[in-house]
């Protein structure tokens, strides 16, 4: 195979691995990272943590009201017992226990809201874990997908790598250092067709006497843009 051709076949198949092993790199994070599920998650344990919070200060705000009750109930009885007749004592527990009276409702009041509360994060969460199991089902098929695909690119790889191995075995070393640094220098594009008589690189028109040359298999590069010609 004429030198042009084949060094235009390698750049192919360079162009293709570097496709591969981006395509693979991008699976490989995929398969690595699930933005949606990890959110998700993130999300139902905030709201269990609230959810845990709100019930700690809930049972703080019922032993308030057992605490209330336990010192009230004593002078209720007192007062049903009728044993204080001193009115000027009377009214003072009466007093008492309209206060005591006051700050159960208010701390009862407090639980409710607190319950209430409660139950509507617990439906939150509920909703949420239910997002999760949503989510992971879905998962679990597209990352059976991407799996394959993984699979199918890490194939590819290696086949086109050693096709690679064998290509290069039929270049000579001075050709392949020229190409190497003429694929980092035009990203990538060390070879250009000629197409019409123009480098496809550059477009300028190629002396005749290149052409030639480069019809007979010899090493021609483009007298504006130095790639290496090749004719199709
Ligand atoms: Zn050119």
């Amino acid at each position: 195979m004429n030198l042009g051709r084949r060094l235009h076949e390698l750049q192919q198949l360079d162009l293709r691995l570097e496709k591969a092993a981006e395509d693979l790199a991008r699976v490989e994070h995929q398969l690595n990272h699930n933005e949606a599920l990890e959110r998700a998650k993130s999300d139902l344990e905030a709201i269990q943590k609230e959810q845990a919070a709100l019930q700690d200060k809930q049972r703080v705000a019922e032993y308030a009201v057992d605490d209330l009750q336990a010192k009230l109930k004593p002078i209720q009885q007192k007062l049903f017992a009728g044993s204080v007749s001193n009115p000027k004592e009377l009214g003072a527990m009466q007093q008492q226990a309209n206060q005591l009276k006051s700050r159960v409702r208010e701390e009862e009041d407090k639980v409710l809201d607190m319950m209430a509360q409660v139950e509507s994060l617990q439906n939150a969460a509920a909703a949420k874990a239910a997002d999760v199991d949503n989510i992971e089902r879905e998962w679990a098929g597209k990352r059976n997908q991407l799996q394959a695909e993984q699979a199918e690119l890490m194939a590819t790889l290696d086949s086109d790598r050693t096709t690679r191995g064998e290509i290069l075995g039929q270049i000579d070393p001075d050709h392949l250092r020229l190409y190497e640094r003429l694929r980092q220098k035009k990203q990538g594009s060390a070879v250009a067709k000629i197409e019409q008589g123009r480098c496809q690189g550059c477009k300028i028109t190629i002396p005749v006497s290149e052409l030639t040359q480069a019809r007979a298999g010899e090493l021609v590069q483009c007298g504006s843009c130095s790639r290496v010609l090749c004719v199709p």
